[in-house]
Parts: C-alpha cells; structure tokens; sequence
C-alpha cells in the first residue's frame, strides 16, 4: 500500500500544509506549527519525510517539516558523505 493514503493530512485541509505567507508571516507560522502538530501524529511520517527530502525542493509541509528544514537536512547529509569520501 502506498504510504500517502494513510497520512493524516488526507483528513485535513490541504491549504494547512501549504502555508501562505513568508517564514515570519504570523499566519504561516501559525499553520506551519498547526501541521507539524498533525505529522507528528501521523503513522507515516518517517516515510513522508524520506520521499521529501529525496525528491528534492518541494514546497509544503511534509514529514513534519518545511523546506526550509529539508534544505538543511539535505546540506547536512551532503556534508557528511564529503567528509566520509575524503577519509576514504
Ligand atoms: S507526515 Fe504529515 S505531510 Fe506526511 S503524510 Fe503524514 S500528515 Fe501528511
């Protein structure tokens, strides 16, 4: 089974996860906290996530976390694997 038809935000309004507004936006913050609430309830978060950060920039909330959030993950992953090549 597809693990999109068992994420929660399938019973929220989409608009939720795609925050309007830029990052110090009163309202985005607010729905950015807001769906961050419902992902970490959700029981499929860690695959949310995975396909977020693999599929590259996308925007939304996804696994519990902006893009923003992802870009960082995605640098530091980067750096790790540079740092793991060079000890090589
Ligand atoms: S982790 Fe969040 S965005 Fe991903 S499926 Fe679950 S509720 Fe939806």
């Amino acid at each position: 089974m597809d693990w999109r038809v068992r994420g929660l935000c399938l019973r929220e309004d989409p608009d939720l996860f795609f925050p309007i507004g830029g990052v110090n936006s009163g309202m985005a913050v607010l729905q950015t906290d807001e769906a961050k609430v419902v992902c970490s309830h959700c029981p499929v978060t860690r695959q949310c996530l995975a396909w977020a950060i693999d599929v590259g920039p996308v925007e939304g909330i996804w696994g519990g976390t902006t893009e923003g959030e992802r870009r960082a993950m995605r640098r530091s992953a980067a750096r790790e694997s540079e740092a793991t090549d060079n000890a090589a």
